[in-house]
């Protein structure tokens, strides 16, 4: 079985568990192997040391002419420790001298031999003690550790899998209700658990993409909603003109009328629907489109040229203040050109005859402001931060007359996000609007 495919409670589970039993195994052995070799480094020192005692006792009593060597012997080995055994041999290998205390096999014995050069020749001395207490020290440890390593790594798997299960419980509630969220409860959010760790950040960021995604999805809702409403009326328009032509024999003035009735909605429902593709593809467009470099100066000379007639046929005075030099951004020149039409159209549209309009641009540093000023009708304060939403007017009645959908500041403002640049509306105190474009000058 493949571990990756585990919950991840069991795969921390198994992988602590192994981590935890590696380590313990090492540092049981690392314990058991030091303390079985003190045991016996200890008693062999022991033994060595017994053993030159020996030695320098027998020179001792040879230079001090004891009369019964043997007799000497038997004295050392009163004053040995119980356990060791002390056996003598000459240099023909019989034995001399044996204090008879060996009680064990030879296997468990550790022993040290040591030749002493006596005047009378020399002799032997071997030295024995068991392991017996050493061996079962260590056998105990050895068993104790056995015992408990085991113990204690289940003990410590079952509490990790306790706790792990508890940390990730969160999860699982966190999935559940993420399952039932869909486009019909968009509005519903994730509970976030108050633990300020990697879960709360977690919720706390899916509950912000769910409440994006919300706003997302009531703005395309409404725009489809807004868009079919729009749609409806020219439809109906220019059903019922065509209705009401067909119902009897007309004269032909009357069926030219109605042509033209239907024609005039038919623009206007053409103007409609390309404004609605537009605001469509700027939405659905990831890239940036490609940019080109665009004579701002000459573009905005143009624009006032292109709609001086419509500013003059209502007598409304239009001043075009442009720089000597040319000014260049990085853009796309229909699109630019499109957002001060809207602009310059809707200054038009929104001034009374015997009014001015003044379009001026200039540049600062690095970056380009286009203002279209006019001594309109203005926008009232509590509508001004709602002018660049889609089929907002201001008042309905008056706008539809001039043939505005309520799409043309949000058109603009789609080209302007595409710029890297920001508009914004500036009250003048003096009535009418100013609408002001700073856009980055080109490298
Ligand atoms: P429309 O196509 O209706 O003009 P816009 O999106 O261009 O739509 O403008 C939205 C609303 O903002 C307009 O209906 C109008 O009421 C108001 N508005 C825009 N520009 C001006 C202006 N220069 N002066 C006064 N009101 C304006």
């Amino acid at each position: 079985m493949n571990l990756r495919e585990l919950p991840v409670r069991t795969r921390l589970t198994v992988w602590y568990t192994a981590v935890l039993s590696l380590g313990l195994i090492a540092f049981s052995l690392f314990v058991w192997l030091t303390l079985r070799h003190l045991l016996y480094t200890d008693l062999q020192t022991a033994l060595e040391n017994q053993a030159r005692g020996f030695e320098e006792y027998l020179h001792i009593e040879e230079r001090g002419h004891a009369p019964n060597l043997i007799h000497e012997m038997d004295e050392f080995s009163k004053s040995m420790p119980q356990e060791h055994v002390l056996t003598v041999f000459d240099a023909s290998g019989r034995v001399l001298y044996n204090n008879g205390r060996r009680r064990w096999k030879h296997k468990h014995e550790l022993t040290t031999t040591r030749s002493i050069a006596l005047e009378r020749g020399p002799v032997r001395a071997e030295l024995a003690v068991s392991d017996q207490s050493a061996a079962h020290a260590v056998s105990l440890l050895g068993w104790l550790l056995a015992l408990a390593v085991p113990v204690f790594v289940m003990v410590a798997a079952g509490g990790g899998y306790w706790l792990s299960g508890k940390a990730l419980a969160p999860v699982d509630r966190i999935t559940e209700r993420a399952r039932t969220i869909g486009v019909r409860n968009l509005s519903a959010r994730l509970e976030v658990p108050a633990t300020r760790d990697e879960l709360q950040r977690l919720t706390e960021t899916w509950n912000g993409m769910l409440a994006r995604l919300e706003a997302a999805v009531t703005r395309i809702s409404r725009f489809t909603a807004d868009a079919s409403h729009e749609l409806r009326t020219p439809v109906a328009i220019i059903r019922l003109a065509a209705e009401n032509a067909l119902r009897k024999p007309r004269p032909e003035a009357e069926y030219r009328a109605a042509l033209e009735k239907i024609q005039r909605e038919s623009e206007s429902m053409t103007q409609l629907i390309e404004d609605l593709l537009f605001l469509a593809r700027a939405d659905a467009e990831e890239d940036v489109p490609t940019l080109e470099l665009v004579e701002l100066r000459t573009l905005v000379d143009n624009v006032c040229s292109d709609l001086a007639p419509l500013s003059a046929a209502k007598e409304i005075r239009l001043e075009c203040a442009l720089p000597p030099a040319s000014i260049r951004v990085a853009g796309r020149a229909a699109d630019l050109r499109r957002m001060l039409v809207i602009l310059l159209d809707n200054a038009i549209k929104y001034t009374p005859a015997g009014g001015a309009i003044r379009v001026a641009l200039e540049h600062e540093n690095d970056r380009v402001t286009l203002r279209v000023e006019d001594s309109g009708i203005g926008i009232p304060e509590e509508a001004r931060s709602r002018v660049f939403q889609r089929f907002f007017r201001v008042d309905s009645s008056r706008s539809k007359d001039s043939g505005g959908f309520g799409l043309g500041l949000a058109i603009a403002q789609a080209i302007i996000e595409r710029h890297n640049a920001s508009i914004e509306l500036q009250s003048k105190p003096a009535g009418g609007c100013v609408f002001q474009v700073s856009l980055p000058l080109a490298a």
